[in-house]
Parts: C-alpha cells; structure tokens; sequence
C-alpha cells in the first residue's frame, strides 16, 4: 500500500478521502440523464448546472451509501462509483 495515507488517524482532506465518481462526457452532458442522477442520489452528489450539466458535489462523495441507484440510471458503462479506499469500483467488472 504505498503512498496510502491512514485514513484511521490523524488528518485528512475533507473532499473525496473514500469514493469518487466517473461520468462519461456524454452523460455528463445529457440535461435528461443529469436530472435523473440529481433525483436519485440519497446523498446529493450530483447537481446540474444552468446549463444542463452535471456538478459532482465534492464535499458529499463520502457520503455515498453504494446503493448503485446512479449507475441503474445511467446508461450501461457510462458511470462508475471508485472506491478509492480498496481501488475496487462499481459496476463489478
Ligand atoms: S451509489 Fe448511491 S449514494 Fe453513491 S453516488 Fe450513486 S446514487 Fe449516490
């Protein structure tokens, strides 16, 4: 594990320690698909901005639950939630 810090102890950033989100362009762009991932989140770590795009709300990602609603909304491959404490992410290859 080199160059993890220790989440157990000690200090660490405040945004994204845990999980990240990928979105792919095009569903980042799609004002429909956005609105849906705005809907579906139980932690709001998706916004839309005034022009239809998405905005990952940072300072939520680590209170992402795993409940995989987003990626059910979104189109097959087009969305992946990365563990960033394991390096596994979901969907599950
Ligand atoms: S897995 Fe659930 S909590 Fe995490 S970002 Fe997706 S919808 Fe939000």
């Amino acid at each position: 594990m080199s160059g993890r810090r220790d989440v157990n102890g000690g200090q660490v950033p405040r945004d994204a320690v845990f999980i990240d989100v990928e979105v792919d362009a095009a569903l980042a762009g799609d004002p429909a698909l956005v609105a849906k991932l705005t809907e579906v989140c139980p932690v709001d770590i998706y916004a839309q901005n005034s022009d239809g795009t998405v905005r990952i709300v940072r300072e939520n990602l680590d209170e992402c639950v795993l409940c995989e609603l987003c990626i059910n909304a979104a189109p097959a491959g087009t969305l992946r939630v990365l563990k960033l404490y394991s390096g596994e992410s979901l969907p599950a290859a």
